[in-house]
């Protein structure tokens, strides 16, 4: 006699069952309100920043969902972006959009042979992100609650306010609207070739905070020696972090720093895949990990490094991108921060709210986020990729 499982009572929806029927890939050239200067400028390496890169997908299923995600890039590299994933896109078409991982990896693979990290991922970014969005508003939630989340607010800290480009009374004036906002904390740009210049703007803002969360950010133009001098100055400021102290890849300097200072090290936003940010926590390089998730390749590589991030006990501060990192660090366990940049807002219709210091994950299923028109009048390139082909929607 043969064994037979019974008969569920009712048969459930076949899962799996929608296809990916088209995606569309966006250039949108997003300029800024005034050049931008971090230490990065100051010390001749770059040029000050003048617009932002954006790369839009968005994807459509034959079941007619939708999802939206983006990547970006800074002065050089949105064309390439742009450029990589309309050459693997065809590969999406036909997917199962809920096969998220095996996606990535098709894509990456797809491109692998300009790399398994930096600008090739970066452009798989904007459609992992994609489906991630698309999934969570299939299932209609927040994205943070499709992960799990920890929290329904997440401590937010002020950025913007507080570059190199901007003179101090101005920075003071940022610093208390930003505080009226609701914002939970304020970080400032250090890093300056002339150390008591950033000496005496930290002194400044700390004088006009009060007991209020302060952090800087050298933007990774101190060596080893000048790094401790100032990290030992500093301790008298109390700040929440120091920011990229080092160049971002010098694990072993931002370990030995770590070691040396109370003040607490964060680092991590420059880096381009999983495996970079487990070399920081190989070396015991940081307190607070900065991945940035379209730098990094997408949601899902930023999911493997939360979970080696919680795994060694560090706490989480993603990079930029808050209408993505605020649903992840909801998500994440240990006392988290997200940044607030005000840069991308006109390019969505919604705007993320901030009371008594903490940033709240939206209501809305998926991201949260619609595309504004103004996003689609700086649209320079666009194309679509579907099941007949890619067909150029520019002009
Ligand atoms: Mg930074």
């Amino acid at each position: 006699m043969t064994a037979t499982p019974p008969e569920p009572a009712a048969t459930p929806r076949p899962t799996g069952a929608d296809r990916i029927e088209s995606v569309v890939l966006s250039r949108v050239d997003l300029p800024l309100a005034a050049p931008i200067s971090d230490a990065k400028v100051l010390t001749g390496r770059q040029r000050p920043l003048t617009s932002v890169s954006m790369l839009f997908a968005e994807i459509r299923t034959a079941e007619g969902w939708e999802g939206v995600g983006y990547t970006y890039s800074k002065r050089a590299g949105g064309h390439g972006q742009f450029a990589h994933a309309r050459e693997i896109a065809p590969e999406l078409i036909g997917e199962d959009p809920s096969d998220i991982q095996r996606i990535w990896t098709r894509l990456v693979w797809a491109g692998a042979s300009v790399g398994r990290s930096g600008l090739a991922t970066q452009a798989v970014a904007a459609i992992d992100i994609a489906l991630w969005d698309l999934k969570a508003k299939r299932a209609g939630l927040p994205l943070a609650k499709l992960l799990g989340a920890h929290r329904d607010a997440v401590a937010c800290y002020n950025t913007s306010g507080g570059f190199l480009s901007t003179p101090l009374e101005q920075v003071l004036d940022n610093t208390r609207a930003a505080r009226a906002s609701g914002i939970g904390g304020i970080k400032i740009k250090v890093g300056q070739p002339d150390t008591r210049a950033d000496l005496a703007r930290v002194a400044a803002v700390r004088e006009e905070l009060g007991d209020f969360p302060l952090m800087v950010d050298a933007n990774q133009q101190w060596n080893r020696d000048t790094a401790v001098r100032m990290g030992r100055v500093l301790e008298e400021f109390d700040l929440v972090w120091i920011e990229e102290p080092l160049d971002a890849y010098d694990a072993a300097g931002h370990a030995a720093l770590a070691r040396e200072l109370a003040t607490p090290i964060a680092t991590g936003e420059m880096l381009t895949s999983p495996a970079e940010h487990e070399e920081l926590l190989r070396h015991g390089a940081v307190d607070f990990l900065q991945p940035d998730a379209p730098r990094v390749g997408g949601i899902t590589p930023f999911l493997k490094i939360m979970e080696r991030g919680r795994h060694a006990g560090v706490r989480l501060a993603p990079h930029f991108a808050m209408e993505i990192h605020l649903h992840l660090a909801a998500a994440y366990e240990i006392d988290p921060w997200v940044e607030h940049f005000d840069w991308l807002d006109p390019l969505f219709e919604e705007r993320l709210e901030t009371v008594d210091g903490r940033m709240r994950v939206p209501a809305r299923p998926g991201l949260g986020i619609t595309i504004s028109d103004q996003a689609r009048a700086w649209t320079d390139q666009r194309v679509r990729v579907d099941g007949a082909g890619t067909t150029d929607l520019s002009g």
